[in-house]
């Protein structure tokens, strides 16, 4: 059970917050960050969103005070001592933030996270968590509805909405529970239209999304004895050539496992420096602990490792011979 009321208390006793999410944010990092932004606004709180990364084109719309800014450390460093509390948002482990990590660690003040990923590393002062919700998004909701600190409105709800939207996979994961649908049902009630939030969020993709999109499902291969891994890999050169980004590839690994038989599903993608890999799994099978062997981390059925320092052709026969090793867990 979290302690919301210790939550409530930190907000009242403080005047001036930072908020912040982890790199490369999908809807439940952004719309989190928006929906605890627009609590903290209505009690006149001064608040103030940076992130790692810039806000993904598909996702800016949830920005709807355009408060969130990109990590700049001359710009920003003084910030992180002069606030009263730094606040982190679905996410549970400091390397997340990349270059802001530092800043973030070495401040003195108040640090809190909310989150519901698996194994937190204790960078905050306070941990306000639950692997049990399917998004921060639903963790705010909780929050909002036990202590009554504001009043759910559009706003909150619209935020809440695309967070478990997006967190969900649009109502479909283990997690989507009869709660889930009931809390769904009360956000429509305050006025969000699911093909609003839908359209804005995955049908307005740029032109060199799709293509990067059929470059990926072209590259697919399936691995192992009975072929229950399927893969695909993303090179940096495509990305220039399509002038598609690392968001773009939101989503994509779920191909990997929508082949008949594979139970895991794998999407490596080379960045500019290292390169990221996507896992997922059906059943009982834990890839975050697999992703875990690889200093990265997540949910059973959804994770991710970002390597910085490696080359992405040393690592894809000894990702895919662990990955087979899990088949069995
Ligand atoms: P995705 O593959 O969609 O980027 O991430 C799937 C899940 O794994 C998300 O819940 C995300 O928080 C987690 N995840 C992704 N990349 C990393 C990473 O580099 N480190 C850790 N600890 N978790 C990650
Ligand atoms: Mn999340």
């Amino acid at each position: 059970m979290i302690d919301f009321p210790n939550l409530k208390r930190i907000i009242e006793d403080n005047n001036s917050f930072l908020l912040t999410t982890h790199v490369n944010p999908d809807a439940d990092a952004i719309g989190s960050e928006i929906a605890f932004y627009l609590i903290l606004k209505e009690l006149n709180k001064e608040v103030f969103i940076i992130n790692h990364s810039s806000t993904p084109y598909n996702i800016e719309f949830l920005d709807v005070d355009k408060k969130i800014e990109r990590f700049d450390e001359a710009k920003h460093r003084s910030l992180f001592d002069t606030v009263d509390v730094l606040v982190a948002l679905d996410f549970n482990r400091s390397d997340r933030m990349v270059r802001m990590q530092n800043s973030f660690l070495n401040s003195h003040k108040l640090k809190i996270c909310i989150d519901h990923h698996q194994d937190p590393e204790k960078f905050t002062d306070f941990l306000f968590a639950g692997t049990d919700y399917c998004a921060t998004g639903q963790i705010i909701y909780d929050f909002i509805k036990t202590t009554e600190i504001v009043k759910l409105n559009f706003g909150t709800a619209y935020q809440i909405y695309a967070a478990i939207m997006t967190d969900t996979g649009s109502f479909r994961f283990e997690r989507t529970t009869p709660e889930i649908h009931r809390i769904a049902a009360e956000l429509l009630e305050y006025g969000v239209v699911p093909g609003d939030v839908f359209d804005k969020l995955y049908d307005q993709s740029k032109f060199s999304k799709i293509k990067l999109m059929g470059s990926a499902l072209e590259s697919m291969q399936l691995y192992g004895k009975q072929k229950q891994i399927g893969y695909m890999i993303i090179r940096r050169e495509t990305f220039k050539n399509l002038g598609a980004v690392e968001s773009d590839t939101e989503n994509f690994v779920n191909f990997s496992l929508s082949v008949e038989g594979v139970r895991i599903g794998l999407l490596f993608i080379e960045l500019k420096e290292g390169f990221k890999v996507s896992f997922r799994s059906k059943g009982t099978i834990p890839v975050n602990k697999l992703a875990a062997e690889f200093g990265g981390g997540g949910h059973i059925n959804a994770s991710g490792a970002r390597i910085f320092n490696g080359k992405l052709d040393d690592y894809i026969s000894i990702i895919l011979t662990k990955a087979e090793e899990y088949l069995d867990k």
